[in-house]
C-alpha cells in the first residue's frame, strides 16, 4: 500500500468515527435538574425556553462544580407535590426548587444545604385592608396554596378555619387572586416577592412571616457522596461572592436584600414514622375522615335508591319516550366512569357553569361545595346500577300476577306500587347490598375533588410519614370495618324478607 492511500484510509476512518464518538459523548455528558418553570425571581422558564432565576444560577453553579457545563443541564419542571417522586423514580439528578427540609421529606429524599432561609407569608390584592396575618384569614376568607408544599400543610394544621383552595402550581394561585375567585395566596416570602414584583401595584405582601423555611436541593436517598459534592459546591459558592451575587440580580429587584448564607445541615436522614407514633398523631383525623365517607355514602345511597327506582320505573312503563329515556341514561352513565362524571360536577357545574350548591358567603362554601357536588356525582351514578337491579327484581316475579293487577282495573302505578315494586325489592335485597359496598368504596373518588374523605387523608398521611404499608392497612382495615357488616347485613335481611313461592 502506497503511503497516500494508507493516508486516505486513516482519514475515512476517522471521518466515520468522529460522528459516532461525538454523539456518544453528548449523550452520556447531561445532568437533569429539576425547579419551578413558573416562579418568577427563583426559577423561570422563558418563552424562548432558556431559564432564569435564583434557584436556576444556584442550580447551574452546582452543576458546574459537578463538571456540566450549562448547556449540558437539562431542565425538567418539578412541581411541588411531584419532587419527592421525581427522585425517587430517578427521573431527576437534584432538584433546586424552593425546596424546604422538613423530617417527613428526609425520609423519602436527602438535602444538601441549606442555601437559603425564607419564611411562610400572605399576599393579597393591593386595595385589600381587612387582612392583616393568617388569623384574619378563619372568617371565611378563602386562601390559596400549592398541593404538597408546606405552606398548605400549615394552614391545614395550624388554621382549619380557613378555607383552603389547593392547585398545582402558585401562577394559578396568583391568577385566581387576579380575578378575585381568591382573596389571599399564602407561601414562602421570596416566592410572593417575585410574583408582587411582576405585577407591580396590584398585589402586597402582608406582615411578617410566619414560619422558617430552610430550603435545600434535594437529591437521592442514600447518595452521600453526591451530597457531599453539592455541600462543597455550595460552601465555594458562597465563599467566591457567587452566591450573594446571583441573589441580588435575581430577588433585588423584588426588593429584598440578601440574608446571611445559612450553614449547612450536618444531621443524617430520618427513617419512617412508626405505626404507633402515626395512630396517636391521626387518629382524631382519621375518625372525621371516614365519618365524612359514611356521610357520603349514606346521602348518596338515599339519593342512588330514588332516582335509581324512577328509572326503573321508566324503563319498565309502557310509555315508549319514558321508556328510551331511562334506556339511554343507564347506558350513558353506567359506562362512564365515576372520576369523569365527578370531575365534570367540579369542574363543568361548580367551576364553568357557577352552580355551587353552597352559599358563596358561608364560611364553609369550598367544602360544602365540594361535598355535596360528590354526592351528586355519586347519586347519579350509583342510580343507573340501582335501576337494572331493581328491574331485575321485577322479572322475578310471575308475569300472571301484572297482568292479573291489570285485569282488575290497578293502574300502571298502582300495579308498580303495590304488586311490582314491593316484591321486586324484596327479591333483590342482597344485589342492592352490593352496589351498596361499592358505592361506599366510589366515595374515595370524591378525593379527587378535594372532599375531605377517608382517601384524602389517605395520601395526606402517606405524603407525610412515609409508611406507605402501615397507613394503607389502617385504611383498608377502615374499610373492611365499613362494607363486612353491611354485606352480612343485607344477607340477612335477604333471607328474612325472601318472596316465598
Ligand atoms: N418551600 C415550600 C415547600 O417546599 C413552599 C414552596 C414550594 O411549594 O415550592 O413546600
Amino acid at each position: 500500500m502506497s503511503a497516500r492511500t494508507v493516508r486516505l484510509l486513516v482519514i475515512a476512518m476517522l471521518a466515520l468515527a468522529l460522528p459516532f464518538a461525538a454523539a456518544c459523548g453528548g449523550s452520556e455528558k447531561k445532568v437533569t435538574i429539576g425547579t419551578k418553570f413558573d416562579q418568577p425571581g427563583l426559577a423561570v422558564k422563558k418563552p424562548d425556553g432558556t431559564m432564569a432565576g435564583f434557584d436556576v444560577d444556584v442550580a447551574t453553579y452546582v452543576a458546574g462544580q459537578l463538571g456540566f457545563k450549562p448547556d449540558e443541564i437539562e431542565w425538567k419542571e418539578a412541581p411541588s407535590g411531584q419532587r419527592e417522586t421525581l427522585i425517587q423514580n430517578g427521573q431527576v439528578d437534584y432538584i433546586v426548587a424552593t425546596y424546604s427540609i422538613t423530617d417527613a421529606r428526609k425520609q423519602k429524599v436527602d438535602f444538601a444545604g441549606p442555601y437559603l432561609i425564607t419564611g411562610q407569608s400572605l399576599l393579597v390584592r393591593a386595595d385589600n385592608t381587612d387582612i392583616t396575618g393568617a388569623e384574619s384569614l378563619q372568617n371565611g376568607k378563602r386562601l390559596c396554596s400549592v398541593s404538597g408544599s408546606t405552606p398548605a400543610q400549615r394552614i391545614k394544621d395550624k388554621y382549619p378555619g380557613v378555607q383552603l383552595q389547593q392547585y398545582d402550581t402558585y401562577s394559578a394561585c396568583i391568577e385566581a387572586l387576579r380575578n378575585g375567585a381568591i382573596d389571599a395566596v399564602s407561601t414562602d416570602e421570596v416566592i410572593l416577592a417575585g410574583f408582587a414584583a411582576q405585577f407591580p401595584a396590584a398585589f402586597k405582601i402582608i406582615g411578617k412571616p410566619f414560619s422558617t423555611e430552610r430550603y435545600g436541593i434535594g437529591l437521592r436517598k442514600g447518595d452521600s457522596e453526591l451530597r457531599q459534592k453539592i455541600n462543597d459546591a455550595l460552601v465555594k459558592m458562597q465563599r467566591d461572592g457567587d452566591w450573594k451575587a446571583a441573589f441580588d440580580k435575581n430577588l433585588g429587584p423584588a426588593g429584598i436584600t440578601a440574608p446571611p448564607p445559612p450553614p449547612l445541615d450536618t444531621g443524617t436522614s430520618a427513617g419512617p414514622a412508626q405505626g404507633q407514633q402515626i395512630w396517636s398523631k391521626y387518629s382524631g383525623q382519621i375518625f372525621r375522615a371516614f365519618w365524612t365517607t359514611i356521610q357520603l355514602t349514606v346521602f348518596a345511597a338515599i339519593g342512588a335508591l330514588i332516582l335509581g327506582t324512577i328509572l326503573a320505573a321508566m324503563r319498565l312503563s309502557p310509555v315508549p319516550m319514558l321508556n328510551w329515556l331511562g334506556t339511554a341514561y343507564v347506558n350513558v352513565v353506567r359506562n362512564t366512569p365515576l372520576t369523569l362524571i365527578i370531575l365534570f360536577c367540579s369542574f363543568g357545574l361548580a367551576q364553568t357553569l357557577g352552580i355551587t350548591l353552597a352559599d358563596p358567603k358561608s364560611p364553609t362554601s369550598i367544602a360544602d361545595s365540594n361535598f355535596r357536588l360528590a354526592v351528586l356525582g355519586l347519586t347519579v351514578y350509583t342510580a343507573s346500577f340501582v335501576c337494572e337491579t331493581i328491574r331485575s327484581g321485577v322479572n322475578t316475579i310471575p308475569l300472571g300476577q301484572a297482568e292479573a293487577a291489570r285485569s282488575l282495573g290497578l293502574t300502571f302505578g298502582q300495579n308498580m306500587r303495590m304488586v311490582l315494586l314491593p316484591q321486586a325489592f324484596r327479591a333483590v335485597i342482597v344485589p342492592l347490598g352490593s352496589v351498596l359496598i361499592a358505592l361506599t368504596k366510589n366515595t374515595t373518588i370524591a378525593s379527587a375533588i378535594g372532599v375531605a374523605e377517608a382517601a384524602l387523608l389517605m395520601k395526606e398521611m402517606i405524603e407525610n410519614t412515609a409508611a406507605l404499608l402501615a397507613v394503607g392497612s389502617i385504611f383498608a382495615v377502615g374499610f373492611l370495618v365499613l362494607t363486612l357488616p353491611l354485606g352480612l347485613l343485607f344477607g340477612w335481611l335477604g333471607k328474612r324478607w325472601a318472596v316465598a313461592r
